[in-house]
């Protein structure tokens, strides 16, 4: 399975920043790289700055915001840039992720420094000039920053929505409503940890699919769907999906043993445990007492387990 991630290439160790440098990080090129296949970019290198390079800054100008040399600001860049935005992104739209390095006038994702012409600093900042555009185009791709991945919490969300949207892809190859219905069918537990609202409504949604066209049913569906997860999984949520589960199992297990699930989900709703504790229960507990609708679910192994995602949650 191949799942194609862009990257800044300084993130991936490539000496392409303005003094020659790199930005390597250690978890997308130690581990990332068993899982997805990475494309590198580097957009001020491809509109010709070369490296070493003057540095570059965004500034809000009349017309709009523009990127110019730090030492000369009547150098600018913007049309290069959007030039080559605009012959490059349509060859991305196989991509399930982008990885973009932090802060870049370029590459940056949020916050990012914009100057007005006195030098001061808008609040709040805005993003790189490419990774805007990306954004423009592909509003469901999952993008996240180097410095960002982190964060254990942060890192989780990114790495889980590729591997969705990757497996949305991979589920709707024949686009039919059925595909679409067993898709969102697997991912109902995943939804109701992310976001109870967009669960309903999703729920709603695919229950009236035969009414749409199919076409414009999916982009509605991928966008709401990776929307949705954008929103991280939190305690009190995960509690909520996690006693659903457990309802699963109410028939089979010993009093005993239904006292310590409930209890493992309690020392995790309070910090105490991992959330790895109590799925790795659940897991044993569902290999003892097969439910097919259970095991179908994405939320219980939602990527590879030597990812050790779920270690500090
Ligand atoms: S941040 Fe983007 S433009 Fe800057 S060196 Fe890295 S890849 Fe190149």
């Amino acid at each position: 399975m191949s799942i194609n991630v862009g990257v800044s290439a300084c993130v991936m160790g490539e000496k392409v920043r303005f003094d020659g440098g790199h930005k390597m990080n250690r978890f997308v090129v130690d581990e990332l790289t068993k899982h997805f296949t990475f494309r590198p970019v580097c957009p001020e290198n491809a509109i010709g700055m070369g490296t070493p390079r003057p540095t570059i800054r965004l500034i809000d100008r009349e017309n709009g915001i523009r990127l110019v040399s730090n030492k000369d600001r009547s150098v600018d860049f913007t049309d290069d840039m959007l030039g080559y935005t605009e012959k490059v992104l349509p060859s991305m739209s196989d991509l399930c992720g982008f990885i973009v390095c932090a802060k870049s006038p370029t590459c940056g994702m949020e916050r990012v420094k914009l100057y007005i012409e006195n030098g001061n600093t808008v609040p709040g900042g805005t993003s790189g000039l490419f990774t805007r555009e990306l954004m423009k185009r592909y509003p469901w791709l999952p993008v996240e920053e180097d410095g960002r991945l982190c964060d254990e919490y942060l890192r989780e969300n990114f790495v889980f929505r590729v591997f969705a949207l990757k497996d949305l892809y991979d589920s709707t190859k024949e686009l039919t409503a059925g595909a679409i219905v067993k898709f969102h069918s697997r991912y109902k537990l995943v939804l109701m940890a992310h976001n109870q609202k967009a669960y309903r409504d999703l729920g709603r949604l695919v229950a009236d699919i035969a009414n749409h066209d199919i076409q414009s049913f999916f982009e509605r569906y991928r966008n709401e769907f990776m929307a949705a997860i954008t929103d991280r999984a939190n305690r009190k949520n995960n509690t909520c999906t996690l006693q659903h589960i457990q309802g699963y199992f109410k028939k089979y297990l010993t009093k005993e043993q239904k006292a310590e699930l409930a209890g493992v989900i309690m020392d995790y709703r309070h910090g105490a445990l991992p959330i790895l504790a109590v799925i790795t229960l659940i897991n044993h507990y569902l290999q003892s007492y097969p439910d097919d609708y259970l095991a179908s679910q994405v939320y219980l192994n939602p990527y590879p387990k030597e990812l050790r995602l779920r270690y500090g949650l």
